[in-house]
């Protein structure tokens, strides 16, 4: 029999979640609120080294996450890694510490591991550009065989920061040997703060325009749905709740509604408390946005 009812497209939509407890409970908080895609933390997310999964830690989890409809997960990498640093004890212990999340990943059948490029510290773009590439090659020489991919984020470009402006990532995915484990990851705070106008449906087109010319929507894999509390261009990241920033709703209504984007995760990274009334809200604004 016919269903009388529109069908109701699948959601990918998610929050980043809280790790404490052990990772399984993230699996736990982000069915609690509906989520049906998430991101976490796979270690402590301010320190280089973290404890070793044990098997019952990679069990619990694995065995939740494969009877729930979370899915894909992604993780995001520490805040201290970058992978083109000046000083050369900071590069190792990134590169260190950016290969052990990756093994982190794999164990737990994680598909995909989020990082910021990297900050040129005054070396200058190409300089750092170059480092970024060496510093995967050398990560991806250390884990053949991996599934999981290696997901470059856009940045605001505060200080220092590369991956604010598309040119950016493709000179780095130019310069990877493993091409197919690469993929990107859209922050819509972070491209707004970086002068991309996403808040207008002219503005909308022109950028994913060019970010097809430039990398490529099939290696689009995410994106971090944040509101913006700065300006257009103002290279400040500030993440804000859906709507309630300088991007606004029409930006997030153009994302919820481009059927290009259909499959693509879209995770909110916004403020909140540990109850996560805050992530209700902004998931329940952003449904309502679907025509
Ligand atoms: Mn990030
Ligand atoms: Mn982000
Ligand atoms: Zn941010």
């Amino acid at each position: 029999m016919m269903s009388e009812q529109k069908t109701q497209k699948h959601l990918l939509l998610g929050a980043h979640m809280s790790i404490a407890g052990g990772i399984h409970t993230a699996v736990e908080r982000a069915l609690s609120i509906g989520c049906t895609t998430m991101q976490v933390f796979v270690k402590n997310n301010n320190q280089w080294q973290g404890k070793p999964l044990t098997d019952i830690d990679v069990s619990t989890y694995k065995e939740l996450q494969a009877k729930s409809n979370i899915h894909p997960v992604m993780a995001h990498d520490t805040y201290l890694i970058n992978l083109c640093a000046v000083n050369k004890e900071i590069l190792e212990k990134s590169r260190k510490t950016l290969k052990d999340e990756f093994e982190r990943c794999e164990q737990l059948g994680i598909e995909y591991l989020n990082f910021h490029p990297g900050s040129h510290m005054g070396q200058g773009e190409l300089a750092g550009i170059e480092l970024i590439a060496e510093s995967l090659n050398l990560i991806h020489e250390q884990t053949k065989e991996f599934k999981v991919k290696s997901v470059l984020e856009t940045t605001a470009g505060q200080g220092t920061a590369m991956g604010h402006r598309f040119e950016q990532l493709r000179a780095i995915i130019d310069r990877v040997e493993e091409k197919d484990r690469m993929a990107v990851c859209i922050d819509t705070c972070h491209i707004f703060a970086a002068g991309y106008p996403i808040n207008t449906e002219s503005g909308w087109e022109k950028t994913f325009n060019e970010f097809d010319d430039i990398v490529g929507l099939n290696r689009l894999v995410a994106f971090h749905v944040n509101d913006s509390k700065r300006e257009l261009g103002s290279h400040i990241d500030r993440h804000e709740h859906i709507g309630k920033g300088n991007i606004g709703l029409e930006g997030f209504r153009l994302l919820m509604n481009d059927i290009r984007f259909d499959q693509i995760p879209k995770i909110l990274e916004t403020p909140k408390g540990e109850e996560m009334r805050e992530d209700v809200e902004n998931l329940k604004i952003l449904k309502e946005l679907c025509r």
